[in-house]
Parts: C-alpha cells; sequence; structure tokens
C-alpha cells in the first residue's frame, strides 16, 4: 500500500467518524468517477455470525474453495466498502441502494450487507469478491474459457433482467470474474434502473410535453420510410431535443441508448456483454474509443455499414445520415475484424488463406446475437444461456 492511499485510507477513517471501530481498511482497490472502493476487514464479523451455519455458507458463496475446508478457524472476513462520492445526488445513491437491496437474493449479484451515512457521506458495504483484473486475462483467454466467461455473466443478467432491472453500465469492471471457480458477479449498480421508468419524471419535463415530442419523432420517421426524403438537415427544426436516458460507458452503449431511444428494455445490456465477448475474441481493450455519442455511432458503422445503422435509426425515429465516403455501405464481417485485430491477414496474395478456427467461427455466430443492432431481434440473456455457444461450455 503506498503512501498516497494510506494518506487518502487515513483522510476517510478521520472524515467517516466511527468506521475504524467495525473496520480495519486494508487497501483501496477501486476509483471510479461515482465512487472510491475499499478492501477492509469485518472486525466485528463473528460478534455477529457466530452461528456457524451461518458463516460456512457465507464462506462458500463469497471465498476461495480452499478455506471451505477449514471451517472452524477464524479467519478474516473482508467486505468491499464504497465511499459514494458526495457530490452524487441522493435520489442516485437510494437507487443504487434500493436496487442492491432487490437482488439481495441472487446469487450472482454482489449484494449489500449495509449502508451507513455520516453527514453528507454515504458508505456500501459488500462481501469482498476475490477475483482477477481483466487486463490480465483478456489477451490470452481461450474460447472454451470464454465460453464459462459469458456464461457466468449471462446467469448474472438474467437474475436481473427478470426483476426488470437494467443494469445499463455492463463491462469488464463492473463484472468481477473468479476465473478458478469460474464464476463472476455483477457490481456496481450506480446507473441501474427500473424498466419502465419514464426519464422526464427525474427531470421535471411535464408528461404531456414528452408525449407530444414523441409523436412528432415517429411522424418524421414515417415520412422518412413513405419516401419524403429530406435531403439535408432540416433548417427549422421545431422539435424538441430527445430526451432519453443515456447512462453507460463509452464504447459499451447500443445503439438504441445513442439514438436516445425513449424506450430502452433490460436488452441493452446484451449488447455491452456482445462487446465484452468482442473484446475477448479481437484482444483489444477498449475494443471502441469513442469520446461522445456520434463518435461512437461512428464507431458501430465503421463495422455494420452504413445501411445497418439506417435501418437502426429509423427504428426509434431518427435519422442518420453521413457524408464521410469512408463508411461502406455494408461494413466489414465481424471475422474480418477479429483477423486483422490479431494480426493473421496477409498482404500476399498467394500465402494460404487464414481463418478462424471452428471455436472461434462458433463464437462469431453467436456475437452475431449479442450485436444486433435491432433490439427486438437482439437474444435475451435467457436464450443466451440455451445458445449452444454457451451450452457447450462443460464440454
Ligand atoms: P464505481 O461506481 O466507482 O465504478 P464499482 O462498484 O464499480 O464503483 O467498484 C469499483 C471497483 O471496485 C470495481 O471495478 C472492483 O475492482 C472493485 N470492487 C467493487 N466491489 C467489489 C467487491 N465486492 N469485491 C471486490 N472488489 C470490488
Ligand atoms: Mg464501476
Amino acid at each position: 500500500v503506498d503512501d498516497m492511499v494510506s494518506e487518502d485510507i487515513e483522510r476517510f477513517e478521520n472524515s467517516f467518524v466511527g468506521i475504524n471501530k467495525r473496520y480495519r481498511l486494508i487497501n483501496r482497490i477501486g476509483e471510479g468517477t461515482f465512487s472510491t472502493v475499499y478492501k477492509a476487514e469485518d472486525l466485528e464479523y463473528y460478534k455477529y455470525n457466530n452461528r456457524w451455519d451461518v458463516d460456512e455458507r457465507e464462506r462458500r458463496k463469497w471465498s476461495s474453495p480452499a478455506s471451505k475446508t477449514k471451517r472452524s478457524a477464524r479467519k478474516p472476513h473482508y467486505v468491499a466498502i464504497k465511499k459514494i462520492y458526495v457530490t452524487s445526488s441522493p435520489i442516485r445513491i437510494f437507487n443504487e441502494l434500493e436496487l442492491l437491496f432487490d437482488l439481495k437474493n441472487s446469487d450472482s449479484v454482489c449484494p449489500l450487507i449495509t449502508a451507513f451515512r455520516h453527514q453528507d457521506q454515504v458508505v456500501a458495504v459488500l462481501p469482498y469478491f476475490q477475483h482477477q483484473d481483466f487486463r490480465d486475462y483478456y489477451k490470452d483467454m481461450k474460447v472454451s474459457e470464454m465460453r464459462l466467461y459469458m456464461k457466468s455473466l449471462f446467469t448474472a443478467l438474467r437474475e436481473v433482467h427478470k426483476k426488470k432491472i437494467l443494469h445499463r453500465d455492463v463491462k469488464p469492471t463492473n463484472f468481477l470474474y473468479n476465473k478458478w471457480q469460474t464464476r463472476g458477479v455483477l457490481v456496481d449498480f450506480g446507473l441501474a434502473e427500473r424498466e419502465g421508468t419514464e426519464w422526464h419524471q427525474c427531470n421535471c419535463t411535464l408528461p404531456s410535453d414528452e408525449r407530444r415530442y414523441r409523436i412528432a419523432h415517429s411522424v418524421y420517421a414515417q415520412n422518412q420510410q413513405a419516401g419524403h426524403q429530406t435531403t439535408s438537415y432540416p433548417k427549422n427544426d421545431t422539435r424538441g431535443s430527445r430526451r432519453a436516458n443515456r447512462a453507460g460507458t463509452r464504447g459499451f452503449r447500443a445503439p438504441e441508448v445513442l439514438l436516445k431511444c425513449t424506450q430502452q428494455t433490460t436488452i441493452i445490456d446484451m449488447w455491452s456483454a456482445g462487446v465484452i465477448l468482442l473484446t475477448l475474441l479481437t484482444r483489444r481493450f477498449p475494443f471502441f474509443h469513442s469520446t461522445d455519442d456520434i463518435d461512437a455511432l461512428l464507431e458501430i458503422t465503421t463495422i455494420f455499414g452504413r445501411k445497418k445503422m439506417k435501418e437502426a435509426a429509423l427504428l426509434h425515429g431518427q435519422v442518420f445520415e453521413t457524408n464521410i465516403p469512408s463508411y461502406s455501405e455494408h461494413g466489414h464481417s465481424l471475422e474480418k475484424i477479429i483477423l486483422w485485430c490479431t494480426g493473421r491477414t496477409d498482404s500476399d496474395k498467394n500465402a494460404p488463406k487464414k481463418e478462424l478456427d471452428e471455436e472461434e467461427k462458433e463464437a462469431v455466430a453467436f456475437l452475431h446475437k449479442l450485436l444486433e443492432c435491432d433490439p427486438t431481434r437482439r437474444i435475451t440473456a435467457d436464450e443466451a444461456l440455451r445458445h449452444p455457444f454457451i451450452t457447450k461450455a462443460y464440454e
């Protein structure tokens, strides 16, 4: 633990009076946009959980297999303390804690143990989950390991989606994976929301206004489809600018999120899962680099082509136009992209043709179902778990 971290821990302990009575802070393990996460030892764990059966059940769920055997030893019990930045709105903090509470019985979501507030500071306490850093394994994961990883991710997403909750921020740092246990847990419900949440309500836009512009948009889209082409961007655009929840991490956002679709469903998370699989297959992390929504759309266009993006935009009553000549009509195949990224292309026309192996081909076929631009045709977590690419995980 370096000096900077020690200082930070000390500052935290001094500002959050009483926290060190119950927890011994060990290290800083995460620093995100919305919080800092510390690893800590729960000093009073056995005082409150001294029944052996509770202890054993917990241990089996949350610790490494090796510790299962020594069930009588009073091993230190670790937790992750998530210090949510004081600049986060109380509604946001409440939302995260409430959704975590809702998911407390789910095996693949890191459960909330408790939460504390001291003045304006809120901390959430979660069981510490042993995992490896994505950056340490994405470059050499075998396809057989990808199946297991994705299976674990879909198991988590199925549980979350069953409760009609959109995670909204599915990405490697929010899915803690332990490859020895072939099990992972979803963390970070800071951006999550319930399906059907009307975004405008949080922003005090009158519902009637919302309805009006939504109708305006769909009429506009119908005109487009019927062939009333507007060749340039409308000059006197009287439509209000579109509002929709666009939360998430750049590079992992589904097309409908980028296109500001107002009725987003849990299926947006499946696109993000697809980006993770694409990352594993191409061995490029991060795969997409966009800094804003338009860039992100253009990056997707590079792969899927202009035609697909235009169709995707129309689905959400938007018009997609680009005059950048380098975007082709049909894009590039995922196979080709993986070959490019992994250096398996030849400039020599006479060299033997390089291609993906059988397992990779299977992965690509499955990837097409995740990176489906039309959300109504994208595979669900439940369907994904029944897909041969995933059911083969243990063969
Ligand atoms: P943020 O909202 O700041 O992104 P997260 O909940 O995603 O916060 O946590 C940030 C990081 O902290 C994670 O990427 C992970 O490395 C670590 N972390 C979070 N929860 C746990 C946990 N229960 N066990 C171990 N590490 C965790
Ligand atoms: Mg996070």
